[in-house]
């Protein structure tokens, strides 16, 4: 793992960490048959491993900067596809490969579940696979495409883990990745290319929390609620938690943009 301020080891043990909690949450509210040991041990591993090498970049600007990355897999779900692939490929060093007593059809079926799972934390299919999940909840386990969407929705939602937790915790979380963007729109700034909107300013506490705000608003609570039913409450602390966190992003808000705007008007008075 790369030292990034966000996408490092800590995340990815942070991942692991949720991964294992949701799991054994869900086998407590809907039973042991939901996975066999094989599917949780896939999922431990998805977890840890989902961003191994990142770049401490996103996608866009992988496709923006025409990096090795992007002309390897044509700007097409780069980081992801990178993440996995770099995966399989210490699964196959003989050295690493924790998996060397499976049969070689073991193996093909746990590499596909595992790309999998790892590919389901790219956020253009958070929209799909949430809307697949509200379809599937009253027969689920009819389909065989099923355990695979689960999986997947598992890792995506362990991946927001950090968001997710009491409100001291998150905010440092947030901060972690807030840092990382700010660091991106400097570079992409000073090498001329495209600058993400959503990362202008990151460094004014008001435009931080009410970026923040809306993102648990849009993705992450929904995202845990749709569990949260899926689970018939297996999620529950995490949605509270995500309550509790809008409403103090909020309170933060509000006082910072108080502040904000006092400052300007002074800035505006000082110079007539
Ligand atoms: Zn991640």
């Amino acid at each position: 793992m790369n030292n990034n301020p966000y996408h490092n080891y800590d995340h990815g043990i942070a991942v692991m960490q949720a991964v294992n909690c949701f799991v054994k949450q869900l086998l407590q509210h809907l039973g042991e048959h939901l996975f066999n040991n094989t599917t949780r041990f896939c999922l431990l591993l998805s977890g840890l491993c989902h961003d191994v090498a990142h770049t401490g970049k996103t996608n866009a600007y992988e496709a923006n900067s025409l990096s090795t990355l992007a002309i390897r897999y044509h700007d097409r779900v780069v980081l992801e596809q990178h993440h996995a692939a770099t995966t399989v490929k210490i699964l196959r060093d003989s050295s690493t490969n924790i998996l060397c007593n499976f049969s070689d059809q073991d193996f093909r079926s746990f590499r596909k579940q595992l790309i999998s799972n790892i590919l389901a934390t790219d956020m253009q299919e958070h929209f799909k696979m949430l809307k697949e999940l509200e379809s599937r909840i009253e027969q689920y386990g009819n389909d065989p495409e099923d355990l695979s969407l689960l999986c997947g929705m598992i890792t995506h939602t362990a991946d927001f883990n950090g968001t997710a937790r009491k409100w001291p915790q998150s905010q440092l979380w947030s901060e972690k990745i807030n840092q990382e963007y700010r660091a991106q729109y400097e570079d992409e700034g000073k090498k001329g290319y495209p600058q993400q909107p959503f990362m202008k300013d990151l460094d004014k506490l008001h435009v931080m929390s009410k970026n923040e705000m809306g993102f648990i608003k849009v993705i992450v609570r929904p995202l845990y609620y749709q569990m949260n039913v899926f689970g018939k409450g297996a999620f529950q602390i995490c949605v509270n938690n995500l309550d509790e966190t809008i409403l103090e992003w909020d309170k933060l808000y509000q006082k910072e943009i108080q502040e904000f705007e006092q400052q300007e008007q002074q800035k505006k008075q000082e110079s007539k």
